[in-house]
């Protein structure tokens, strides 16, 4: 239950509503706790909300996001190899400076304002990717996120076909990473629209492995060609009860069904090494690199 104190009068209905759901969310699954009341704090991370989404416009007009990059190395061989990286979306507010996607995207993605962003970031990569081609010779795969909102919109395919012929990139050029929770919302419709991407040619990354409720005979039917395990595996494995059987187990399971496997969150010389030795194919994280605005990241990969 979520409690908003009815005084303010001048407040549409609507929102006087919104308050007390606001409240409610707060507890949400608290057993201890079952009632929420609004205040302050939820009050200041509103105005904050409405604030981002009010600038939204202005920021897509004005170029305020920033596409960061984060590399990712096959470790199979000897060497580390460059294999491809992802895109990281960034804002360059005015007046906040940098706001971390951890705030906004989940933001967007609840008022679909994150169809628009992800398009946005999307065109973005491409022409970068083509950049990258033309002028410095590198031809590198980058990954996408793809939001669950973005696989319900019926223009998806065609969208991203566009993108692609404008920068004249072949469909394995953009890599797409779809978050494990897209495929238990809602598995039918989503597994169909992935399906077909895949007929397409595109590669399909599932992210976030391991942190929802996915069960794990779902991949016997899942269309995906990549497993990135979720950060926290590496957090457990190699935290305060060390315990790396999990990881391990899940790497080879994903082994065993042919799916490349990611590790990201990967900060150590001996996550890296341990990883390696449990048949992990690609590493991500600040081992290697954080994630880099353009001009740092095009001196990382001529390095
Ligand atoms: P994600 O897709 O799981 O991205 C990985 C996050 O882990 C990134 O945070 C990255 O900066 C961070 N990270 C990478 N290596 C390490 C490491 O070694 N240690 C630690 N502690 N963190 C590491 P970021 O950039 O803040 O992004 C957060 C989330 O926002 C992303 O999680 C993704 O779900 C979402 N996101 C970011 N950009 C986009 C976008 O363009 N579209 C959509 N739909 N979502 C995006
Ligand atoms: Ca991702
Ligand atoms: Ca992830």
């Amino acid at each position: 239950m979520g409690v908003y104190s009815d005084v303010d009068k001048t407040l549409d209905i609507e929102r006087r509503f919104d308050r007390a759901k606001m409240a409610a969310d707060s507890v949400k699954d608290n057993l201890m706790n079952p009632i929420g009341i609004y205040d302050n704090f939820m009050r200041e991370k509103e105005m904050l909300a409405d604030q981002l989404v009010n600038d939204f416009a202005t920021a897509i007009r004005e170029k305020q996001f920033a596409v960061f990059y984060q590399p990712k190395f096959n470790v199979k061989g000897d060497e580390p190899v460059l294999v491809s990286a992802e895109a990281l979306v960034r804002w360059k507010h005015p007046k906040l400076g940098m706001v971390s996607p951890g705030i906004f995207i989940p933001l967007f993605e609840k008022n679909g304002l994150i169809q628009e962003l992800d398009h946005y970031v999307w065109s973005e990569t491409a022409a970068r990717i083509r950049d990258w081609k033309e002028r410095l010779n590198i031809s590198l795969p980058v990954s996408v996120n793809v939001s669950s909102i973005d696989l319900y919109d019926p223009k998806l395919i065609d969208r991203l076909l566009a993108i692609l012929e404008k920068n004249g990139l072949s469909v394995e050029k953009l890599l797409l990473e779809i978050t494990e929770s897209a495929y238990t919302e809602s598995s039918d419709q989503i597994v169909e629209k992935v399906e077909r991407l895949r007929e397409l040619g595109f590669k399909i990354e599932m992210d976030d492995f391991g942190s929802g409720y996915s069960s794990l005979s779902m991949l016997s039917y899942m269309p995906i060609d990549t497993l990135k395990l979720d950060m926290q595996f590496i957090r457990s494995a190699f935290g305060e009860h060390r315990d790396t059987r999990l990881l391990e187990a899940m790497i080879r399971l994903a082994d065993s069904f042919g799916v490349t496997t990611i590790a990201e969150g990967v900060e150590t010389a001996e996550q890296v090494s341990v990883l390696k030795h449990m048949g992990c194919d690609i590493i991500q994280g600040y081992y290697f690199s954080r994630p880099l605005p353009v001009d740092e990241f095009e001196k990382f990969i001529t390095k």
